[in-house]
């Protein structure tokens, strides 16, 4: 048989397991992941190599290649080998500075070295004769080699320790040790490879072989089986080994001392057979107590539903405030894993599916922001629909979250936690996440412990559950209060309306009914002297003025009230307006002896309005200041330019110096029929002081002011009679009113059923020609 020498089979093994490595590693090509296109750069090296030494080793070399492009391969991809072993690591984890500054330092080396090598410019002999202690140009190569390598072993283990200092999650870790344990035999492998030392060139071979078979492993699979359970299993198995063995031993040795001439063949049988027995009891039951006391103190115990769910209950009390379950269910969780820190975030999401996870409860965590995400976030999905835990691991490695938007990720990332955990209602709905640290000295979360969190997170599911129906229950305890506080305050509403409509219509109607009757029981004589009719017709009209006043008030607010205010929109001067409204307002204010002052009016925009309306609100708001403000008091009236929802508007500041209004009925005042105080106490009219109306000014006023997309509000820092701190009116209105939406609001209004019929011109004509033909008849 041909003799196959060491060197020769580890270079066809070689050969073999490089070229299969290589094409296993290619089909799983992605271009971005560069760690993957690395390895396959050293695979091939790997492979180059074996060829080449297979091919001078054995001596197949086919003749159509000269020697010497075996040993150039050799040579060519030992060096090569070097430089892309250091760049492994770095890329591997993904710390892409050190990988691209390393690369470029180890390329420059080998391509010094390729110039000495092809004795480019003579350079070798230069090198030589300024250092006399190279003697030829392989030294050379030789040291170059070497000082490659070292880089090479020293960027590993400094790019790891960096990776560590920034993810501390376990099974990052778990990887790491075991990159480590396959560069180190790499690093050995090389230098072995680099010495060219014919003895030691089949370990070399051997170890390269191993090194490349456990990176590519590690290289394209994320998920590796925990070390630090591995070696408790080893530890576990060969103690029990260990301690049935010594057992065994001692009890066949005490049979066999028995069996020493001392006993006769049948007890001696009877004392081994006995033995047998008492082995066949205690062994088993001995063997799994070990197992079990070796397991909880390697790796800790199982869990014991039952004694978990009671602890729960015990601990995590039939809270009500949300907050507070959620601090209890977080530390008892955390007490149960025996970890130090965690948050339970609590899903506020909108029922669209998107998911804003608020930080309810959190132990021992720096400051913690609110997550916002998507409902087709594939962290969000999975979570959701696989219901069960998810590492920060996970996440950085796997690829279906590398579609994963930034954000998401940099916000899962700074929570620096090791494992989320959905809390999961009835098989659909997430209602939080359980974010946990890491295990004490970086143990991994354990099949039991995901089982443990199952179990606890569907007991929080529930709680929250409770707790959110009974928060539910409180609010709608709370509208039901506040709506029969409407519903009582409607009712006061009615009984106020009919004591002032029967206060405000009685006083005309009187008026009416008293000149009437005195029309009716009128001598001869009083029919025939002018002077008496004119002043009984004078009352009537002034009687039949009032009511007209108060109905049509009555009529306004309603049409308002329901949205059917119907506006005559043309260009507007505010300034016309207000001087308009002063004019009409100009006797009571002369009566009341007030001042009124007009300022900064004219340089306000022209807006789009119904200055018949307008007109009418600031009537209202000039006559309440008379009447609420004492004999002698200040009306100013400003306007401003401002904006209110990024629209441009005016704003109308109608200021006096009146008794105020209190805080709290500076909403109220706008509602229809509301007037401060008793009403039994007002006077009625509309220029005395305190003499209040039916209460409808304000909500028509507010009611002109929605119908132009504006409002108005009140400022007032008290009521007080005495002191008298007045009040600010505001009336804000867009220049240019949006009439789509001022028509949708009132498309959704109910139409009117509100008739009435308003005295028109014509009326009026034919009332005085009656009168006047009444005259003719008598005269
Ligand atoms: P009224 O017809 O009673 O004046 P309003 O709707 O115009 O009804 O006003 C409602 C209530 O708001 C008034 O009864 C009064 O108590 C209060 N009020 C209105 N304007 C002023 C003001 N300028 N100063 C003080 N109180 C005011």
């Amino acid at each position: 048989m041909y003799p196959i020498s060491l060197d020769g089979l580890f270079s066809i093994v070689g050969v073999v397991v490089f070229g299969v490595l290589l094409v296993y590693t290619a089909l799983s090509w992605r271009l971005r992941d560069t760690a993957i296109i690395v390895l396959s750069l050293y695979l091939l090296l790997g492979l180059a190599w074996n060829i080449g030494t297979m091919a001078q080793v054995i001596g197949l070399m086919p003749d159509a290649l000269p020697d010497e492009f075996f040993t150039w391969l050799t040579n060519i991809s030992r060096g090569l080998m070097v430089v892309v072993f250091g760049a492994l690591t770095p890329v591997f984890l993904s710390k892409n500075k050190e990988a691209t500054w390393y690369t470029g330092v180890a390329l420059a080396l080998f391509s010094l070295g390729l110039v000495v090598r092809f004795q480019l410019n003579n350079i070798d002999s230069l090198i030589i004769g300024a250092i006399p202690a190279i003697q030829s140009t392989a030294v050379i190569i030789g040291i170059l080699e070497v000082v490659t390598w070292t880089l090479a072993a020293v960027i590993a283990p400094w790019t790891i320790l960096s990776s560590l200092k920034q993810r501390r999650q376990t099974q990052f870790r778990n990887r790491i040790r075991y990159w480590s344990g396959g560069v180190i035999i790499l690093a050995a492998a090389n230098l072995i490879i680099l010495l060219q030392n014919p003895n030691l060139l089949w370990i070399g071979m051997g170890l390269n072989i191993l090194s490349a078979l456990l990176i590519t492993h590690i290289t394209l699979h994320s998920h590796l089986p925990d070390l630090q359970i591995i070696t408790s299993h080893i530890i576990r198995t060969v103690a029990v080994t260990l301690a049935l063995c010594v057992i065994i031993f001692v009890a066949l040795y005490g049979a066999y001392l028995a069996n020493d001439g001392l006993m006769t063949r049948q007890v001696a049988l009877a004392a081994i057979l006995a033995i047998a027995i008492l082995l066949a009891l205690i062994l088993p039951r001995f063997a799994n107590w070990l197992e079990e006391s070796l397991t909880k103190l390697l790796l800790e115990a199982g869990f014991d539903v039952t004694r978990t769910l009671k602890a729960y209950s015990q601990t995590v009390s039939t809270e009500w405030d949300f907050d507070k379950l959620g601090r209890q269910a977080l530390s008892f969780v955390v007490q149960e894993m025996k970890i130090d820190r965690g948050v339970l975030f609590i899903n506020e999401g909108d029922g669209a599916g998107h998911v804003t996870l608020n930080p309810t409860a959190v132990i021992n965590m720096p400051e913690i922001n609110t997550g916002y995400f998507f409902a087709n976030d594939p962290w969000i999905m999975y979570l959701r629909y696989a219901q069960t835990s998810v590492t920060q691991y996970d996440i950085d490695v796997l690829p279906e979250y590398k579609k994963m938007d930034d954000n998401s990720k940099d916000w899962l990332a700074n929570q620096d936690v090791e494992i989320f955990f959905p809390i999961i209602l009835r098989q659909r709905e997430l209602l939080g996440v359980l974010a946990l640290g890491p295990k004490p000295s970086n143990r991994p979360y354990l099949e039991s412990d995901i089982d443990r969190l199952h179990v606890l997170a569907s007991q929080i599911a529930l709680d929250i559950d409770k707790t959110k129906m009974f928060n539910q229950l409180g609010s709608v305890n709370q509208k039901l209060g506040k709506m029969s506080k409407k519903f009582e305050n409607l009712d006061q509403g009615k009984a106020d309306f009919l004591s002032i409509a029967s206060h405000e219509l009685r006083t005309p109607l009187t008026h009416i009914h008293g000149y009437a009757s005195m029309l009716m029981e009128a001598t001869e004589a009083e029919l025939q002297d002018p002077a008496y009719l004119q002043h009984v017709f004078t009352g009537i009209a002034k009687g039949s003025n009032r009511l007209k006043d108060i109905v049509d008030l009555i009529f306004d607010v309603s049409k308002a009230d329901i949205g059917e205010m119907d506006l005559n929109l043309g260009p507007v001067s505010l300034a016309s307006i207000v001087r308009e409204a002063a004019e009409n307002q100009g006797q009571p204010i002369q009566q009341r002896q007030h001042r009124l002052v007009i300022s900064g009016l004219e340089q306000l925009p022209i807006i789009q309005g119904d200055s018949q309306r307008l007109v009418q609100s600031l009537d209202h708001l000039i006559n309440n200041a008379v009447k609420y403000t004492p004999d002698g008091g200040t009306i100013t009236i400003t306007g401003r330019s401002t904006t209110e929802n990024q629209r441009p508007c005016v704003e109308l500041i109608i200021t006096d110096t009146g008794i105020g209004i209190d805080p709290d009925d500076h909403t109220r005042i706008f509602e229809k029929f509301y007037r401060v105080g008793n009403i039994e106490n007002h006077s009625s009219g509309s220029v005395k002081f305190k003499g209040a109306g039916p209460g409808l000014g304000l909500p028509l006023v507010a009611g002109i002011a929605q119908a132009h997309g504006g409002k108005v509000w009140v400022e007032s820092p008290k009521y007080d009679e005495k002191t008298c701190p007045g009040s600010q009116f505001h009336l804000v209105l867009p220049v240019e009113p949006v009439i789509e939406m001022l028509k949708e609001a009132h498309r959704f209004a109910e139409p009117s059923t509100v008739e009435t019929r308003h005295w028109r011109s014509e009326d009026m004509q034919a009332v005085r020609d009656r009168i006047a033909e009444q005259q003719k008849k008598s005269a």
